[in-house]
This record gives C-alpha cells, structure tokens and sequence, in this order.
C-alpha cells in the first residue's frame, strides 16, 4: 500500500518512488513520465527529508486526486505560509484580498478623474458619438456604463460596487443604463416586422388580439386595492411606450409594442423581469402592471422628450466616420499631395539649380532612401518614401531648417537636392512623374 511508503518518517526517495508506482492505477491519477518526472525532480527540491506527516498527507491528495500537483507545489514554493490543510482557504483569502485591493485602486483612480484601467487613452473621444448625459426617456442623471460580455472577476467587483451594470453576452448599442427608469442607451428604434414563419406571425397577431381584448375587460373593472401604480411613461419615436410601473419597494417597466398591431394586430404589452418573485407570482403581477398600463393610458399623454434615445446622433456620428475612414478617397488625397510637392521640387531644380545644397550621402533602407545635404549653415537629413511602385515618390526634410533665414525654402531645396540626386537627368524625375499618373 502507498501509505505505508509515502508516510512521515520515509525518505523522499522511498516516497516519490512510491508515488510513481502508483500513478495510473484506479483511484489514482493518470501521468506520464514526461509529465511526471520534472515534477518529481521539484518535489524531491522542496520536501524536507525525511518526509513530514503533512507531506505525506498532502502527496497521498495528490496521488489519490483530491488535489492538484500544481497546488501542491505552490503550497511547497509559497514556503508553506498555513497547513497543507488550511492551504486552500488561504489562497482563495488572498485571492480576494487582491481582487479588493485591485477594485479600491480603480476607485481612487476615478476618485481621481483617471480612467480606472490605463494611463492613456485608447480611443480618442471624437472615436464615440456624444450621447446623452441624462436618461433620454426620464431625465435622470443616475446612470451607470453597461459592460458587455462574460465579465471578468474586476468586472463583477466593479459591478458589486456599483459603477457598471453587466449588459451580457449578447453586445448590444446601448452604452448606458439609467437606474432611475432601467432604460438603456441609444438604442436603435424599433421599426423592423417581426420575425418567424408566416403562419407563426398570423397566429402571434390572433393571438394578439385575445390577449388584448383580456387585458382591457380588466382594466375596464374596477382597480383591485392593492393594485400597482404607473409613476410615468414615455413615448418613442417608434410609437412604443414604456411605463414606470411601482410595486411599492419594487418597479419594473411595461413596455408597449406596435409590432404586431401594425400587421393588423393588436398592442402588446410586455412587463420586464420581475426578479423579487417567484414564477407563479410574477405571472399574476405581470398581467396586474399591463392592466395599470392600459388603464393609465386612457386617462394620461405619455410624456415625450423627443430625444429618440440618442439613436439619431449616433447614426450622425457613423456617417461622419465613414466619411472621414474611407480607404479610397484618403489614398487619393495623399497621392495627389505628393504630386503637388514633387512637381514643386522639379520646378525648383529647374529655376534655381545653383541654390540646391550638394548631397554628401545616400543610403538605401529598403524601398526607402536617406540623404544628408550640407547647407552652408548645416547638415539635415532628407527622407524619400515610396509607398508603392505606383505613386509618387514623397521627399520630406527631417529637420525644420530654422537656421535658415527661409526655413520652408531651405527645407524644398533639400528635397529637390535629394530627388536630383536620385534623378541626375530631370527628365526621369518627369517619367516618374508620369508612370505615376498613369498607373492612378
Ligand atoms: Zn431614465
């Protein structure tokens, strides 16, 4: 048997010899020598010899796979700061301690102003469309970002502390959730026909009606005494409303939907998750907050902040994008200013050649060249770029050429220096030129 080898008292040979005979055997754990071996080699650094009661205890979880070697060994590394035993709870303390410590870092940093995770920002804020600052539906400024995604263990920390509310995995628009009414923000309107089967969407239309036809015969009797209240609601661009709808210490938000009354059908109205309930209970609340809902309707104007849920500034914001990230219309523009400034430069060559600075060096890089040109002042460096073989080659100056009493002219007269340079006869500087164009 293994205890009686792998035991306090034992040698660490003995013992991890032992452990090795037994792996892959039932009840134990499966390894290879490939596997095993270094780990054994680490073991064999870290146990003491002969081995602890503790040490046995702790290879037998192993061996018997009640515990992982990888815990074993950090347990080992870590200098044993608890029991073997007490190892777990001690790491998972830690865990949390760090979690916190991590958390209450990120609050001082935007105590600070700062953003809680970098020191420099990814985006550039022109990057987001400027939405609103207060809930489009009910004006509140209480709004938190929505995080979408699996969440990560800072995440839902952050969340606990309330400075995010978790959006999902689904990634959705909105970018903001208001604590105050539980909308979210912008979102697109919802105009589009509802999806499914035809004979589905006939059946949701019937449907439709009976259920609409139950909720207004209840809304016609009398309201029951304890009945929820409608606090407010909104209307939408897209002719839903929503109503804020109180259950004393509880609200939620019924949502009227136009989909299928629009084919012919009747409105319907959708209460959000009731989650202090149970199933059986927050089906009878549910139906309670559409009744108010009707009921509020017919005596009340939905209020309308005509903000369209930001929807329009964001579209605004994309168009903007697009215009200003399309691929084709910047390349052209960047080809065309080489060709401005390469004309310049063979211009300049030709008028005043005995104004050119003389080249003392040129170095290839590739499809890129260097060249150091001595003014009577100094020596700057010239860069000439080749983007493709169909564009114009670009001459750019490194330095500003301050020294100079014409700093923009000296730094033109060592572009067109570098270019003749590179183009003894102007003629090819002209060709160049040409094939460029062409090729455009
Ligand atoms: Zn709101």
């Amino acid at each position: 048997m293994p205890e009686e080898r792998i035991a306090a008292g034992n040698s660490i040979g003995g013992a991890l010899t032992a452990f090795r005979e037994r792996v892959n055997q039932p009840g134990t754990i499966f390894s290879t020598d490939h596997w095993l071996l270094p780990k054994l080699d680490q073991l064999r650094q870290l146990l003491t010899n002969p081995i602890t009661q503790e040490e046995a205890e702790a290879l037998l979880d192993v061996l018997y796979q009640r515990h992982w070697m990888a815990d074993l060994i950090a347990w080992l590394e870590s200098r044993r700061p608890v029991n073997w035993a007490d190892f777990f709870i001690y790491r998972e303390n830690l865990a949390k301690e760090e979690l916190r410590k991590r958390a209450d870092e990120r609050d001082r940093r935007r105590a600070a102003g700062l953003d809680p995770d970098f020191n420099f920002k990814l985006f550039p804020d022109e990057y987001f469309p400027k939405i609103s600052d207060i809930c489009p539906d009910c004006g509140s400024s209480h709004w938190k970002p929505i995080a979408y995604g699996l969440p990560t263990e800072d995440t839902e920390e952050d969340a606990r502390r309330g400075h995010v509310v978790l959006g999902g995995c689904m990634l959705g628009d909105a970018k903001r959730y208001c604590v105050a009414c539980f909308n979210s923000w912008p979102t697109k309107p919802d105009v589009s026909k509802p999806a499914g089967r035809p004979e589905w969407i006939q059946q949701q239309i019937a449907d439709s009606r009976v259920e609409y036809a139950h909720l207004s015969a209840l809304a016609d009797s009398p309201p029951a005494p304890e009945e929820p209240v409608v606090e407010r609601a909104w209307a939408r661009i897209d002719r839903s409303v929503r109503f804020l709808v109180s259950f004393g210490d509880n609200k939620t938000i019924v949502t009227k939907n136009l989909g299928y009354f629009r084919l012919g059908g009747a409105p319907t109205y959708n209460p959000g998750f009731l989650s202090w309930c149970t199933y059986d209970e927050s089906r009878r609340l549910s139906t309670l907050a559409a009744v108010v809902a009707i009921r509020f309707e017919r005596t009340h104007q939905p209020e309308r902040h005509n903000l369209y849920n930001d929807w329009g500034k964001v579209q605004a914001h994309q168009r903007e994008f697009d215009r200003d990230s399309n691929e084709e219309s910047f390349c052209r523009e960047w080809v065309q200013k080489r060709r401005k400034k390469l004309i310049e430069l063979l211009k300049l060559a030709r008028a005043i050649p005995e104004r050119l600075p003389s080249v003392i060096s040129t170095r290839s890089f590739d499809r890129d060249k260097k060249f150091l040109v001595r003014f009577p002042w100094g020596i700057v460096g010239v860069e000439r770029q080749r983007f493709s073989l169909l564009e114009p080659l670009e001459y750019r100056c490194t330095s500003s050429c301050t020294r100079d009493e014409d700093p923009e002219l000296a730094q033109n007269l060592a572009c067109a220096a570098a270019m003749l340079a590179e183009f003894p006869r102007l003629e090819d500087a002209d060709r160049h030129l040409l094939r460029a164009k062409e090729a455009e």
